[in-house]
């Protein structure tokens, strides 16, 4: 197998920690193992000037080819090496999506939803994990049985939780399981929601382990606040993401929008928060 030194802008809690990993430019310090090629691996459209400088960087100190590429580049994600990009417990059981949400390139980079061989991991962060058969469902669940700290990290569509899927999934003890995140991006999926968050209450999960991604386009702050309270009342916790369009400039938020955000990715803050809101409308009544 080919000696791939992989290098990241940045790091952050998802990057691999083998020693073939790198973050920014080299250094004398840690000087590169021997390889057989080097890959900048750039994620964000507003890091490609710096990936393009470390590729500069890198391509001065071997004589090995080095390409840069990743979602930035629009690289397309056939299948998953596992511990490649991310942490090796980090896994993809699946690429793709088969829905078409404007605010997401999902579906322009991977394509349509298709299965793929599945490793062991405890963090599942598949797109769109509820899309695949149920027969590749229950192969991750038994793979799962085996695991600590079970995150199901992608954003499960909550249309698609059924008690089937809860019952199928109880092979795996509970207690295993973190965290199970639900997305909730627009107002429509409301009652899709308080639908999933009920049958996932029923089976024992409460808001310490039932997250909720809820997008923002920082310009309805009634709206928005009014659905990631809406979320959190259904019984999962919110967290709150300002929209990113993916071109060169990363899309910039005044101080309070980015502030409203921060309150809502904070499981204390958001709690306070709701406490605060709650006895407001007491004292109304
Ligand atoms: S369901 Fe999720 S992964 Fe699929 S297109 Fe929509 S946001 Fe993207």
């Amino acid at each position: 197998m080919n000696r791939i030194i992989r290098v990241f802008p940045h790091k952050n809690s998802y990057s691999p920690d083998d020693e073939y990993a790198f973050f920014g430019e080299p250094t004398p310090l840690f000087p590169l193992p021997e390889h057989d090629e080097i890959h900048i691996s750039c994620t964000f459209t507003w890091d490609k000037a710096f990936c393009e400088y470390l590729a500069y960087q890198y391509e001065s100190l071997t004589n090995k080819p080095v390409k840069l590429g990743g979602v930035a580049y629009g690289s397309t994600a056939e299948g998953f090496i596992q511990g490649m990009y991310i942490k090796k417990n980090i896994i993809f059981t699946s690429r793709g999506c088969n829905n078409n949400c404007p605010w997401c390139v999902v579906h322009k980079t991977e394509g349509k939803l298709r299965e793929l061989p599945i490793c062991e991991g405890n963090i599942i962060q598949d797109n769109n994990f509820l899309q695949t058969s149920r027969v590749h469902q229950n192969k991750v669940f038994d793979m799962l049985k085996h695991q600590h700290g079970i995150c199901f990290k992608g954003g499960l569509e909550p249309d698609l939780i059924t008690q089937r899927f809860i019952d199928d999934m109880s092979v795996i003890d509970f207690r295993r399981i973190k965290e199970l995140w639900l997305a909730c991006d627009t107002d429509q999926r409301i009652p899709y929601l308080k639908k999933a968050c009920e049958l996932l209450s029923n089976a024992g999960f409460t808001k310490n382990k039932l997250h909720c991604y809820v997008l923002s386009y920082g310009k309805d702050r009634e709206k928005d606040e009014a659905r990631a309270r809406a979320v959190y009342e259904a019984g999962a916790m919110p967290f709150v993401q300002l929209y990113r369009d993916f071109t060169n400039n990363k899309t910039q938020y005044d101080a309070d929008w980015n502030a409203w955000a921060r309150m809502w990715q904070r499981p204390a803050a958001t709690r306070a928060h709701m406490e605060k809101f709650t006895s407001y409308l007491d004292f109304k009544t």
